[in-house]
């Protein structure tokens, strides 16, 4: 084929070639360009952004969408679909139809850390630092998510941890909201209302008919029951990588990752730190060539 030719079909198409390592872009996009798998790498993409507990077996659907901000390849989704319908621990752990305790199901409002929702999740098997329970705080606007073991899920320790690690970390609420445990919770708010001597609203929402899709979203017994497999008193190592997981994962209300929303990027990876694009981009040698 005329050498001319090829180039122009290539990079219309949006490949272009550095340094042996094949990238493809969309052309006026702002997206970064994505990096081309070879078939020897996609089993080990999938492991990272699957398998790993900084991933947390989410679906396809989110998977996908993290893949795709940095990989191509073709029948990319396809591949996807079909390592997750085979991936031996989300086989393992079979989601049932019961209501999942614990997390909530919010109304979104606009401006970021107005209104908190506050949670526990069913007390666990005992660690051995004797953690029960999980604590949790969403920030209803942007879904960025908390999560805290204690003890005893006592309102004393819920608002002393709402205060030091949220409230003086973040920002003072206008609203904190609860759908569950109606007396702990308000106890835990005024509590925490009493100590700032702030007023707060106090709005109870009861469980709400569930919506499937964003429940599943933002379901946290899923992800708790595969990472914490045979060993079940060793969910309280896993939480902060749940919680990564949890805020890296386009939310399907806001369309973003709560990462992305709070911080205005994505946050980096294991896999982004060894395979870092942008830096062979920003390299003073690269050049926009295309080798076919
Ligand atoms: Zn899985």
């Amino acid at each position: 084929m005329d050498k001319d030719e090829n180039f122009a079909n290539y990079t219309s198409r949006g490949y272009l070639m550095n340094q042996g390592i094949l990238y493809r872009y969309s052309p006026g996009s702002k997206e970064e360009a994505q990096l081309v798998v070879p078939a020897q790498e996609r089993e080990r993409i999938l492991q990272e952004y699957h398998g790993a507990p900084t991933a947390s077996h989410y679906g396809v659907e989110n998977t996908y969408k993290k893949i795709s901000s940095r990989y191509y390849f073709q029948d990319m989704k396809k591949f996807i679909s079909e390592y997750i319908k085979t991936c031996p621990e989300c086989n393992r752990y079979k989601p049932t139809n019961q209501k999942p305790a614990g997390l909530l199901r919010t109304p979104t409002y606009a401006q970021w850390f107005e209104t908190l929702a506050i949670d526990r999740f069913d007390p666990l098997p005992e660690t051995p630092m004797g953690k029960k329970w999980i604590f949790i705080v969403e920030d209803t606007s942007i879904k960025w998510i908390e999560l805290f073991a204690l003890a005893e899920a006592t309102a004393e320790n819920c608002a002393e941890t709402l205060i030091e690690e949220v409230l003086l970390r973040y920002d003072l609420p206008r609203r904190i909201i609860s759908d569950n445990g109606p007396q702990f919770i308000s106890a835990a708010i005024k509590l925490t209302c009493d100590l700032l001597e702030i007023t707060q609203e106090l709005i109870l929402v009861y469980h709400p008919q569930a919506n499937p899709s964003e429940r599943k979203n933002r379901d946290l017994k899923p992800r708790l029951a595969i990472l914490v497999g045979e060993k079940h008193s060793a969910w309280e190592d896993k939480l902060p990588l749940i919680r990564f997981a949890m805020n890296t994962s386009v939310c399907d209300t806001t369309g973003h990752t709560a990462a992305y929303l709070q911080f205005g990027r994505q946050l980096r990876t294991s896999d982004y730190m060894r395979h870092d694009i942008r830096q062979v981009i920003d390299n003073d040698n690269f050049v926009f060539e295309i080798t076919p």
